[in-house]
Parts: structure tokens; C-alpha cells; sequence
């Protein structure tokens, strides 16, 4: 099994990670990396730390001061405040200059809008984040896993439309094996919800021994432990919004228009030569990039693929190199379209950002935007308030 790579290209839009990453701005950061928690988990795409800390240390606390006298340099030379979180003329997804949002990103916010919204503001952290050891052994293990059952082949692109061909080849060659019943790993996915357009990628497809389409999610993990629950919650959504998309395209929901439009590509773009002898290779014949999007629509809708039957996430140990344990994830389309439509709502501009709940305030701790955040800052402010009122009181 083949795969080509499409990843000379440089703003890469179908990878499942935010286009925050690509930016190239100097980090002043050095010592981040020491100052993280340990309790992190990787799907290999993005790093999120997504378990219960434990208490800061001093380190931590110096990195972030640090952070917060950048963040008021940074707004002072750069007029940030052209990104300010309460600048209501454009919306998020135009403000950040956004065709699409990613599931990572969908995810991150999850996890804390607020702290989603800031890795955008602070792209440099965020790269960061990517370097840490965890994340990259993670990267590692997902690599060598696709390679066990696919090579890569590199794709010679030109154009943004070469880059999202090479994509959807991937997807037209992996489609027939998946009918044939064998595994398929990193297989793209994406649709539209809400008016938005959301791209994924789906670490594994499979049948299991009662004939189900499985979703197998991996997810590495540093601690040789399974995850919190409200890191298992934000893993079940991740899944679950991998389902929404796949089904709606196996069900032919998707059009071709909505691929040109939302990513604002070409449709009658003629594809460049090395775009097109790989689709030769592949019995694929598409001279323009509106020919490929056609062909891979029809042959999902009607292809012999059903709906998504279970979804699974698989922990594995980073140490051992050994499983940790599988995870079925259950799934409520009704309250995962729900929730999806508030994170939404945000990015669309119905709404201001949000950070954690009160009970939710241990992921403070543990975040590199906590003495610069807003939302902490009010918050604390409106309990201090409340506290003291409750004492005038006794
Ligand atoms: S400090 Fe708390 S509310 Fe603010 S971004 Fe971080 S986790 Fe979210």
C-alpha cells in the first residue's frame, strides 16, 4: 500500500493540526519543556495536556512571567490588539484568517476555549508544545505504525489544489482496501457542519470479527495509566466528530462546491504533472482539480462503505512500548451535534470566548496562559468579590 505526501507544501490545510503551527516566530521560550506537567498524551498530531496537575513549580511560575512580559511587548510592537479576544467586527474564523477549522483544534477548545484561542494569539508556544519530547515520540510511534502496513511516496505539488489532491488520491486509494476488508491508517475525512468547515484524520479504519467498521484511535501516553475523565471526555468527542464526518460522506452529504468555496480553491485548476502520472499510477483520471473531487465524492457515496459502527480509542505506553488498554467510546449524535454547535457558535462569532468552569479550575494551573488570561483574571476577581461579601454577611 502507497502513500503520497503532499508535505513539501507549506501551509499544509488538510493536515489535522492548526495552521498556527506553520508560522515561523522565534520562541523566547527556552525553558518550557521543563516546566510542563507530566501527565501527557499524544495522538501523534497534536500535544494536549489533558490530565489533572499536579502543583506548580517555581519554574513554571518564572516561565510564565516571562510569557506575560512578552505577551505586553508582543500587543505594545505588533499591535495585537488587532487580534484583541473582544474585537467584535470580524468573526474568529475570519480574524485568524481561518477556510476551515481542524477536529485538533475542535478538540483543544474542548479542553479550555480560552486556551484554544490563545495558542492562535501565541503561535510560537504552541510550536513549542510540538517539540517536546512526548509529543515527538508520539509523532514517532504513529510514523512507524503507518509504515508498517503503507510507504510514502513523494508527490511533486505546485499549487494549493496539488497539495489537497494528494489527499484525496490517498482517500481513493485507501477506499478500495477498506471495501476489501483490510486496515487503512491516516485516512482523511471531512464535511461541513454548521455552516463550517471541519477536516480531520482518522489514525485507523478496520473491520472487526463481527463484521463492524471500527474507528481506532491511538493515543500515546507518557504515564502508563489510562487518561482522567476529562481527558477521556474530549478523546470521546474527538471520535465521535471523526464519525459525523465519515458518515456524511459515505451518505454523499458532501458537494463539490462547498470543497471550492470554503477552501477557496480552484476548481478548474489543471493538476501539475506529478499530481497526475501519481493518479495515473492509481487508474485515477482527473486532468483538473474539480475532476478529482468529483471522482473521490462518487466513489465514497457509493462505494460499499457503511456508517461508522464502533468507535475505540487505544492507549498505548510511550515507555514500555506496550498497550495500556482499549476504550470504547459511546456516541450521542444528538449531544455531540449539540456541543459541536457551541464550540462553533464561538468561531463563527455568536459569542465571546469562554474559559473553564470553576470546578475546572485545576487546568489553570497547569497552563502556560495563566497569568495573561482574561477569563482567569475576571473570574477571580468575581469570586473574590463574592467571598467577600459572604464574610461582611456572617
Ligand atoms: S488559564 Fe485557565 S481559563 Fe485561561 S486559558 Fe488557561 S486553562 Fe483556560
Amino acid at each position: 500500500m502507497m502513500d503520497a505526501s503532499g508535505s513539501q507544501h507549506p501551509l499544509d490545510d488538510w493536515d489535522d493540526i492548526s495552521d498556527s503551527e506553520f508560522l515561523n516566530i522565534p520562541s523566547e521560550e527556552e525553558s518550557i519543556e521543563s516546566q510542563l506537567p507530566l501527565n501527557i498524551e499524544t495522538d501523534g498530531k497534536h500535544p494536549v495536556n489533558f490530565d489533572k496537575p499536579s502543583a506548580s513549580s517555581s519554574l513554571h511560575n518564572c516561565s510564565k512571567k516571562a510569557l506575560k512580559q512578552e505577551a505586553v511587548k508582543t500587543d505594545d510592537v505588533k499591535g495585537l490588539k488587532r487580534k484583541s479576544l473582544h474585537e467584535n467586527s470580524f468573526s474568529p474564523m475570519q480574524r485568524f484568517r481561518k477556510r476551515h477549522l481542524s477536529v485538533t483544534l475542535l478538540c483543544e477548545q474542548t479542553w479550555c476555549e480560552m486556551k484554544s484561542v490563545y495558542n492562535l494569539l501565541k503561535p510560537h508556544i504552541k510550536r513549542k508544545e510540538m517539540q517536546r519530547t512526548e509529543v515527538r515520540i508520539g509523532q514517532e510511534i504513529h510514523l512507524s505504525r503507518e509504515l508498517e502496513i503503507q510507504d510514502v511516496v513523494p508527490v511533486d505539488i505546485r499549487t494549493r489544489e496539488d497539495g489537497e489532491a494528494v489527499k484525496l488520491l490517498n482517500m481513493l486509494h485507501m477506499i478500495p482496501l477498506l471495501e476489501a476488508g483490510q486496515r487503512v491508517r491516516e485516512f482523511p475525512v471531512f464535511g461541513v457542519q454548521e455552516g463550517v468547515f471541519i477536516m480531520g484524520v482518522i489514525d485507523e479504519l478496520m473491520y472487526n470479527q463481527k463484521g463492524e467498521l471500527v474507528i481506532n484511535e491511538l493515543k500515546t501516553r507518557r504515564q502508563n495509566s489510562l487518561p482522567s475523565s476529562a481527558q477521556d471526555k474530549v478523546n470521546c468527542f474527538q471520535v465521535g466528530l471523526y464519525k459525523l464526518l465519515f458518515d456524511g460522506l459515505v451518505r454523499g452529504e458532501m458537494k463539490k462546491d462547498h470543497v471550492f468555496s470554503h477552501l477557496k480553491l480552484h476548481s478548474a485548476q489543471i493538476l501539475g504533472a506529478g499530481v497526475q502520472a501519481h493518479a495515473k499510477n492509481l487508474g485515477v483520471h482527473a486532468t483538473t482539480f474539480e475532476e478529482l473531487v468529483e471522482t473521490l465524492l462518487i466513489t465514497v457515496s457509493c462505494s460499499d462503505l457503511p456508517c461508522i459502527d464502533l468507535l475505540q480509542i487505544e492507549y498505548f505506553h510511550q515507555g514500555s512500548n506496550g498497550p495500556i488498554g482499549t476504550r470504547v467510546a459511546p456516541f450521542d449524535e444528538a449531544q455531540i451535534r449539540g456541543e459541536l454547535q457551541g464550540y462553533l457558535s464561538y468561531w463563527t462569532g455568536q459569542r465571546e470566548p469562554k474559559g473553564v468552569d470553576i470546578e475546572e479550575a485545576w487546568k489553570c494551573r497547569s497552563c502556560l496562559y495563566e497569568e495573561i488570561c482574561e477569563w482567569r483574571k475576571n473570574r477571580f476577581t468575581v469570586s473574590d468579590q463574592q467571598a467577600a461579601h459572604s464574610s461582611s454577611h456572617l
